[in-house]
């Protein structure tokens, strides 16, 4: 057997072992009894650690070495090239966290998740402070195992997207917040759209169903995957042929549920569509959690909430809901983008989704740099919420305890992913766009074949195998910028709520002050 061979055959059983893992989560974030969480808790614990000695196996290391000098001189894009790099760039990074610090990790993670979860439902964020303390104790721990980056948040914000760093993302985020604070200002000045029919009592069972539909029409496989419900939404690869998306029902309002299976749905077919024979290989995952949101995002907001969609699916949903039988498409499409601060970052609007974002992910970092306290977090969240978006948590629950990524994780690198993720998803979409202008037609009749083969070619089949950049340069021929995005949002809503789209929308970043938005919904 070649070195390859055998290095091939090592990924493969760490990928089982991996995927192992994930089922455990999974189960526990589903369909665990709550008394059996201490057992699951050992569990993932020895699985991880069996799991990281695998990783971090010296053998390995030198069959990668050896993997190496054999495949020398072969193009450095092909797969095995390809494989061997990612390969080792994972060796390297798990290497320098010691098992029993991995081991350690797990164990509190089960801690955290359901000390998250009975805080949250008693909303009490004080319950959970010294997790949370230990929690941050962990990510600087983990942060120090990765030296040679300049902020302290770097190694975890790399970790879930590799190549990103605070210096490349704070500008970026203070150029979308220059964009968005004045588009949000004039938006609150108009009046706002009647939501008033999504928030009926819609029967659960129907909510499902429909789900259920639109999520197959837009190519998820049940047969390669299932749906299930739990809180907080999420999605899953336990497999090639085993990718599983979560969604949650809100009784009294149709959109949440809808939106949030569309959304993890995206997620899925990413994963749906790497190359199969990536699979149990290093490169048969999902590149960044920013390429993974943005084809969530760009089903759930750019496909699913625009107004060719509901032109086509409105009659479906209408038999579903007789109540929304005298609703027209347009009212309908206005009602599910209505721009109005909220609370919960998951069901926000798409002008004050990447708000949201940004709140969390200075909090992260003022976290890990020491200057705001754990047990300040709640105050300083609330503080946040009232200066930039106007409004204030009536608790914890819709407050800082509404995300679970800081509880069952490590604190850092947690929340980028997904304004990335906006301002990708309408860069890629209008890529799609120009390269096949049969979409816009196929989408008013409710087909997505041209878009997601598109997406597949383009995104999906790579897997790791394309670095985020890389891919993100050859699918639209330039690099992660706001242009496109920018300009989705102001045709957008600058139609929606009439506004004269060639007003000023973008002002220096550093003229908008906090508490300019905060007054104009007080
Ligand atoms: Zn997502």
């Amino acid at each position: 057997m070649s070195a390859f061979e055998d290095a091939k055959a090592r990924w493969a059983k760490i990928a089982d072992l991996a995927a192992a893992l994930s089922v455990l989560h999974w189960d526990q974030a589903t369909y665990l009894p709550r008394r059996a969480f201490a057992a699951r808790g050992r569990q993932l614990a020895a699985l991880t650690e069996t799991l990281h000695a695998h990783r971090t196996d010296p053998a390995l290391g030198q069959l990668m070495e050896r993997c190496g000098r054999e495949l020398h001189g072969v193009d450095s894009e092909s797969d095995e090239a390809r494989m061997l790099c990612v390969a080792q760039r994972d060796f390297e990074r798990a290497r320098r966290v010691p098992a029993e610090f991995a081991a350690r990790l797990a164990a509190h993670q089960s801690v955290g998740y359901v000390g998250w979860a009975r805080a949250r439902e008693a909303d009490d964020f004080a319950s959970i402070v010294p997790v949370l303390e230990r929690t941050l104790e962990f990510s600087r721990e983990y942060a120090s195992f990765h030296p040679g980056f300049s902020h302290v948040a770097d190694p975890l914000i790399d970790h879930a997207d590799p190549g990103m760093t605070v210096a490349r993302i704070e500008p970026l985020f203070a150029e979308l917040r220059a964009f968005l604070v004045p588009l949000l200002r004039r938006i609150a000045e108009r009046p706002k759209p009647d939501r008033s029919m999504l928030q009926d009592a819609f029967d659960a069972g129907a909510q499902i169903a429909f789900a259920r539909r639109i999520v197959e029409s837009m190519g998820y496989d049940f047969e390669r995957g299932r749906m299930d419900l739990t809180p907080h939404p999420f999605m899953v690869r336990l497999a090639g042929d085993d990718v599983r998306i979560t969604t949650r029902i809100g009784e009294d309002d149709l959109s949440d549920s809808l939106f949030s299976a569309i959304h993890e749905a995206g997620h899925a077919l990413y994963e749906l569509g790497i190359a199969p024979h990536f699979d149990r290989s290093p490169l048969g995952a999902g590149v960044s959690a920013g390429v993974h949101e943005s084809q969530s995002r760009l089903w759930e907001n750019l496909v699913c909430r625009s107004r060719p969609f509901w032109e086509h699916h409105l009659p479906q949903l209408q038999r579903s809901f007789p109540q929304l039988r005298r609703v027209d498409a347009e009212s309908f499409y206005r009602a599910i983008n209505c721009v109005e601060p909220s609370l919960i970052r998951t069901e926000s609007d798409e002008v004050t989704y990447n708000l949201h974002v940004i709140i969390r992910f200075e909090l992260e970092l003022q976290m890990l740099t020491g200057e705001l306290a754990v047990r300040d977090l709640a105050e300083a969240w609330n503080e946040r919420y009232r200066s930039d978006l106007g409004i204030e948590p009536k608790g914890d629950s819709d407050g800082v305890l509404q995300d679970v990524h800081w509880y069952s994780d490590l604190i850092g690198g947690q929340f980028q992913c997904y304004a990335l993720g906006n301002i990708l998803s309408a860069q890629l979409f209008a890529a799609a766009n120009a390269a096949r202008s049969e979409i816009a037609e196929e989408l008013a009749a409710g087909q997505f074949g041209s878009l997601r083969g598109w997406l597949l070619d383009n995104v999906h089949r790579y897997g790791r195998k394309l670095e985020a950049d890389t891919l993100i340069e050859r699918a639209t021929g330039a690099p992660l910028r706001l242009d496109a995005y920018r300009a989705y949002l102001q045709r957008k809503f600058c139609d929606l709520y009439a506004l004269d789209v060639g007003s000023p929308a973008s002002t220096d970043a550093t003229s908008v002050a906090r508490t300019d938005l905060g007054s104009a919904f007080q």
